[in-house]
Order: structure tokens, then sequence, then C-alpha cells
């Protein structure tokens, strides 16, 4: 087979996407279908048995022998249970494959076993999941054969939500109905459905999987718990846009050819700031689409990744003191009919409705923005948001020159009268063409920056869903809007009221506009004198769930109940400390097992060499061996106190009833002493034999792929 192949050929050719659809259901059905998908009317069984067969029937000719309901539970990753299309088997001793319209929209997964926040009990186990006929089917081929997979949302018998899903589809719909409410005021008539479109970037790192292998830190935790760093780290700058290595660009052209026949839009590819950090981004979809696509996109990274005798890192923080990997989620909300309402167009001074479009999104963030804080919460981004690296844990808005310069004459004059416009950029060099400046430059240091036509959320963890956070996004504008519409509807001369309340929102919510460098310590100085919540860990972000203002947005709009938000904060807090107590415990194994036993060897063939060459030669210089005897045996004597101190701190942890308290216990206190085993062994690694080290460093892990 060769190695090339032509992209529009294979892209999608595993998806049951509405070509497949159109070519293969009875006009009637495929009417009756889109009727569901854009209308939300109710589709009924005999529809749904015609679409079961045709995907089936389309599945199996992909080699498909199961199906399975895709869905995600509040685990972060996706989960499935497959069954097979067979059938009992007949007198002739042979089976059918079928698959039925009821087993296409409902499944039911045992609800206990996933984490519900107390939602559902195990005597009370009932949770289905229903079909998402939005978000396509796909077939996916890999080690196991082929597999149907449906996309779908779970929920318990009751009807609670307990996934990322089914909220991200109510969250859709209330954006949705304020937009439009919104467009209409305006004079649209022709706009039927208002979406927000979502890209999102995702980095990721790249190890040798042989080397990987022997480092359990890795394995159990998906980031390195010790580990010196080596001579060269990122400091050059060499590494970003770099050439691509081969082993690397055979390993990315695969991940491409993957997602491409999963009809997933990989479009750009590059190395990313730290040696061994990468990136990929597709084009960007709707909503519940790209956030699917999202998932595909990292179980692909990591599937394919072992094909290449490679292992990918998705972890926030593999490793201390080098660049981290986020999911930049970029967000713009669009019309069926493509108007894009982040649009500014040439001259967005003029162009009201844009502008009351961002001030209502000032707004949402400025009343939000710990809620939107806590929606980019997770155990790894801790070592990103609050601390010294990008971006930073204030959330802010960056507009950049021309739309922030718009912003000041709305507060400062009260009416805007002109925009700044894009210069001329020289290049200097007569054989490039000189191009016109965009009118605003990049920020990067900003988590929530305007780039020309979307924002930039810059806080999303790399192994974070990227749906809590559209889920707020989406929620938050949509309550702007509808606050803004509830004045609106109600003026008497609508273009006056339009240009007071852009004014007043302008002027209220300017703080959290900040164009200026998001890392620098007078930023967060300038932050806490605008009053602007600076909320620097995990356990501190939880609690904005239920805050009163964000219980009252979310039942505002139907997408969470307060019932439901309470189980998502218990399911939080457990989520930090059972993970902090892996890494605990994972450090005192490796601590214990592999790296005091090594350094014991070290030792003792110090003291032997000291003897030995003693004994040859008693006038011969054994300074360098009593030096390093010396100062090995300190640290070693330090490390071993350290770990005895980790043992019972987590032992007493783990003792703790589940909940804030026990968060906070593994924050403060358990992560201390983590830090405490960790600085002396990586002193030693700095002095200790290499031979002898029992697992591959820094600079084998991140130069060596
Ligand atoms: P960057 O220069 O920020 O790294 P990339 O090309 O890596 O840019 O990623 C930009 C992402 O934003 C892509 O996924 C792209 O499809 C997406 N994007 C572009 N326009 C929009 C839009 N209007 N709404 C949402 N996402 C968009
Ligand atoms: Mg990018």
């Amino acid at each position: 087979m060769s190695d090339y192949f032509n992209v529009a050929d294979i892209f999608g050719e595993n998806v049951f996407n509405d070509a497949v659809m159109q070519a293969r259901l009875p006009k009637k059905v495929y009417k009756k279908l889109h009727e569901v998908m854009e209308e939300g009317k109710e589709l009924d069984l005999e529809t749904a048995d015609v679409i079961a067969h045709e995907m089936k029937e389309w599945a199996i000719e992909k080699g498909a022998t199961h199906y399975t309901h895709w869905f995600q539970p509040l685990t972060g990753v996706t989960a499935e249970k497959h069954d097979s299309f067979i059938t009992a088997p007949m007198s002739n001793g042979k089976v059918l494959m079928s698959f039925s319209g009821k087993e296409l929209i409902k499944g039911e997964p045992d609800a206990s076993s996933f984490p519900s926040g107390g939602l559902r009990a195990t005597f009370e186990a009932r949770g289905y999941t229903a079909w998402d006929c939005t978000s396509p089917a796909f077939v996916r081929q890999d080690a196991a054969g082929a597999t149907l997979c449906i996309p779908t949302a779970f929920c318990s018998y009751t009807g609670e939500a307990l996934d990322q899903k089914t909220p991200l589809l109510r969250s859709m719909e209330a954006i949705n109905d304020q937009a439009l409410r919104l467009l209409r005021l305006f004079g649209n008539t022709t706009s039927k459905k208002v979406t927000p479109s979502v890209g999102p970037e995702q980095e990721y790192f790249i190890v040798d999987r042989e080397k990987y292998l022997q480092r359990k830190d890795l394995i159990f935790t998906g980031r390195t718990l010790f580990g010196a760093m080596p001579p060269k780290g990122q400091e050059m700058d060499d590494h970003y846009f770099g050439a691509i290595r081969e082993r690397i660009a055979a390993y990315m052209k695969d991940v491409n050819k993957e997602l491409w026949k999963l009809g997933v839009s990989a479009k750009t590819q590059h190395n990313e700031v730290a040696p061994a950090q990468h990136e990929l981004a597709p084009i960007y979809a709707e909503c519940n689409v790209a956030v699917d696509n999202n998932q595909l996109i990292m179980e692909t990274l990591k599937k394919v990744a072992g094909r290449h005798g490679l292992q990918c890192l998705l972890h926030e923080k593999p490793f201390a003191g080098v660049n981290g990997s986020g999911k930049h989620n970029n967000w713009s909300i669009t019309t069926d009919d493509g108007i894009n309402l982040l649009d500014p167009g040439a001259t967005p001074h003029e162009n009201v409705q844009f502008l009351m479009v961002l001030t209502c999104i000032l707004k949402a963030i400025d009343e939000h923005a710990a809620l939107l804080r806590a929606s980019a919460a997770d155990v790894g981004n801790d070592h990103r948001l609050g601390a010294n690296e990008a971006p930073p844990a204030i959330l802010s808005v960056y507009l950049g020159d021309q739309l922030g310069d718009v912003i000041n004459q709305l507060v400062s004059t009260g009416a805007a009268t002109h925009s700044l416009e894009g210069e001329k950029l020289e290049t200097g060099v007569k054989t490039l063409p000189d191009f016109m400046k965009d009118a605003t430059d990049r920020n990067r240091t900003s988590p929530f920056a305007f780039t020309g036509n979307k924002f930039e959320f810059r806080m999303v963890g790399s192994q974070d869903s990227v749906a809590q956070a559209n889920i707020v996004l989406n929620t938050i504008v949509a309550e702007a809007f509808s606050d803004a519409c509830d004045i609106l509807e109600k003026a008497e001369d609508f273009e006056l009221a339009v240009h007071d309340l852009i004014k007043t929102y302008a002027k209220d919510h300017q703080r959290v506009v900040f164009n200026g460098n998001g890392y620098s310590d007078e930023w967060v100085a300038e932050a806490e004198k605008r009053g602007l919540p600076n909320i620097k860990s995990m356990v501190d972000a939880i609690p904005a769930y239920i805050a009163p203002e964000s219980v009252a947005a979310f039942e505002k709009f139907g997408v969470f109940t307060k019932a439901e938000l309470t189980s998502r904060v218990e399911i939080e807090y457990e989520t930090y400390a059972k993970t902090i107590n892996i890494e605990a415990k994972t450090m005192i194994d490796v601590a214990g097992k592999q790296i005091i036993p090594a350094v014991i060897r070290y030792v003792t063939s110090l003291g032997e060499s000291v003897n030995t060459v003693k004994s040859a030669c008693a006038s011969a210089d054994i300074s360098v061996q009593t030096g390093l005897l010396t100062k090995c045996s300190a640290l070693l004597a330090q490390a071993q106190n350290a770990l005895t101190k980790l043992e019972e701190v987590t032992a007493e942890g783990g003792k703790m009833e589940e909940g804030r308290d026990q968060a906070v216990y593994y924050r403060d206190t358990v992560k201390a002493a983590m830090d405490a085993l960790r600085a002396p062994v990586d002193e030693l690694e700095m002095i200790v034999d290499k031979d002898v080290w029992p697992m591959p460093s820094y600079g084998d892990l991140i130069f060596e792929v």
C-alpha cells in the first residue's frame, strides 16, 4: 500500500455524516432526522429503526463488529461499553447482525460506577445514554477491530446530567435563544439559529516509549515527580516552530490520517515552546462537535504514539521548570446564515450591534470571572494557572489597540467617533510585499484575548475536556444577552437605549480589560486594585460553581440545577484529593524502592573507593570521594526523613472524609511534603553517577526523541 494518499478521498470516510445519510436514508427519514437536528423535534421509534438499520449496514461495510454509546462522564475522559451486532443463533446455527432504533437512541450503562457526586447511589444505579444526533456517529478502526461509536449524552434515571454533553447542549440552546432575541431587536428577521463555534488548539509532549516505561511517575500520574533540569532547557527559543524531526513528522502524518478518516479537520501542527512539545489545531466546528472532536484528537494522539514507539503526554505539566501544555479555546458565535457576531467590521465604532455584543461579553466575564476561572480548573492545571506560567489566574480581557481605543472613547466621551486603522507594515525587503498590519497585535499573555473575530480562552488545561469552559462561556454570555434584551425590549427609543446601554456596560466593566503583560507582577498588583479575583488553586476555584450568581445563571437557562452543581463540586474535590494521593503514593514508591536504594549503592561504592585507594596509597588525595560521600550521605538522610514524613501525612489524608477539607489538606500538607522530598532527590540526581540513577533524566526524555 502506498504511503501517500489523497486527503479529499479519505476525509470523513469513517463518519456517518450528512452525505452518507442523504445517500442511504429514504428521503422521508432523512428529512425527519433534519427536523430533529435543527428544530429539536422528537425522534420517533419508527424513524430511529430505519436510521439504525442503515447505520449498521454502513458500519458493517467498514468492518464493524460492535457498536458503542460513546459518552463523556465526569471522569474527564470518554467511556464506552461495547455490544456486538450479533443476535441469538438461529436454528441453523448462524447469527444475524441487528441494531434497532431503540438501541441507537437509548443505552443503559450502570450509572453508579461513574462519578455522580452523590446524585446516584448504587441501589438506584439506573442511568441512560441518549443519542446526540447533532454529532455524527463514526466507525473507529484499531487493534480491537472496528466499532461503531454513537455520541451520546449521559443522564440519571431522574434526568440529572451525569456527563459533560448534556449541560453543553443545554448551554448551546440558551445562547441560541438569547442571541436570536438580541438579533431580532437589531432588525434581523432571517437568521434561524445561532451556534457557538469552537476551535481548540491542543498542546502535547512526545517522549520515547522505552524511556517512558522506565518512569513509574509518568506511568501512574502522567507527569514526572522527580527530575533535575538538564543543562539545556527552552532558553534558546529554538524549538518553537522549529523544523519537525522525522520521527515526529511520521507520527503526525499518521495522526492526521486517522483524524481525517474520522472527519476531524486536523489543520495546523507545529513544535511548541518546550523541547518535545507540539501542537495540533483543527478547523473550528460547532461547539458540541468541537468538544467531541477534541476528545477524539486526544485519544488518537495517544493511540498512534504507541505504534511509533512513542508516548504522548497530555498532562499540563509533565516536566517541572519546562513550559506546560494548555488548550486554547477559540470561541465565536455565528448564525446559520453565516454572520459572525464577533466580527467588528472595518469600523467597529459604527457597528452598533457588534459593540452591544462585545460589551455584553465584557459584562459576562467581569461578573463571572471566578466561574470562568473554575471552568478551567483541573489538578494538573494548578501548575500553570497561578504558578509562574502562562496564563495568569486572573481573568482579564485583551481587546487590542483598536477595540481598546473604542471602549476608551465610549467611557471617556460617551461616544466612539473613530476607529484606529491598520497601518501598512513595511518589510524592508524588496522581494517581500508590504502588507496591511492587523489593527490589533497579538498578546500571548492574556487569558481571554480578542483575536480579530473570536475570543481565545487560554486557561483550559491540555488534558481537560473543553466542555466545561464552553458550558460556562455560553451560559454567562446568554445571561448578559438576556439582561440586555430585557432593557432594550422595553425601550421607547431603541437607538438611544442601545447607545446608553453600550456606554453603561463599557463603563461598568472596563476594569476587566487589560492589554498589557499578564505575566508581570505589576499586573497582579493592579488587578487587585481593580478588585479582580486572583484564584491560584483548583481547590479555591471550585466554590465558584455554587456561588449564588452562578446558580442563578445556570438555573435561569436550565443548564444546571443546584443539585447538579453541588454534585459536580463534590466530584471536583474528590478528584483533587485522589489525584494528589496517587502522586504522593507514587513518590513514596519510587523514592523508597528505586532512588534511595540506588543512592545507598552509590554511597557504598564511594566508601569502598575511599578504603581501597587509602590502602593502596596512604598519601593519595581522596578529598573528591570523601566530599561526595559527605554530601550524598547528608542528602540521603534528608530524603529519607522527607519520605517518612510524606508517608505519615499521606496516610492521614487517606483517613479523612471526602470533601473540601480533605482537598485543602492534600493541597497544603501533602503537596508540601512532596516538595520537601523532591528537593534533596533532585539535588542527588545532579551528583550521583548517571549509570546508577534508576531512571532516564529530563535531558534523556525531552532531547532524545
Ligand atoms: P494561533 O495562531 O492562535 O495558534 P491556530 O491556527 O493554531 O492559531 O488556531 C486557531 C484556532 O481558532 C483554529 O482551531 C481555528 O479554526 C480557530 N478559529 C478560527 N476562526 C474561528 C472562529 N471564528 N471561531 C472559533 N474558532 C475559530
Ligand atoms: Mg496555535
